[in-house]
């Protein structure tokens, strides 16, 4: 089941599933949102890409801040301001130069700095 990690103010907010892995998810995807909880749309569908649980709960709670671990931080400025680039997108990057483009082995970018690692 996932916890709401982190509130950005950018357009979308990071949630932790219970197996590490981290997902995204955009503002749009949710019904209201605050600081500490937020409403999925009846439509969303949140899916754990890393063990394939989907989280059936509209509701999710800001986790423990006690247990906060594996939060992804940029290297470079030390942000938590960071975005998961999506496999759509590298994968239309690896189409588009034909050979591995500089974002093909990347996972995240720093909305920060825009740095990708
Ligand atoms: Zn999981
Ligand atoms: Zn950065």
């Amino acid at each position: 089941m996932f916890n709401l990690v982190d509130d950005f103010d950018g357009d979308s907010a990071m949630f932790r599933c219970e197996c590490g892995n981290i997902e995204f998810i955009d503002y749009s995807d949710m019904e209201y949102h605050d600081d500490e909880h937020c409403v999925l749309k009846d439509d969303y569908k949140l899916v754990c890409e890393k063990c394939n649980i989907e989280h059936t709960d509209r509701n999710i709670y800001l986790e423990d801040q006690t247990v906060r671990i594996n939060v992804p931080q940029c290297p470079t400025c030390g942000s938590y301001n960071v975005k998961k680039i999506s496999t759509g997108k590298k994968i239309v990057s690896y189409a588009a130069v034909g050979v591995f483009s500089s974002d093909f082995a990347k996972t995240y970018c720093c909305k920060n700095c825009s740095y990708k690692w």
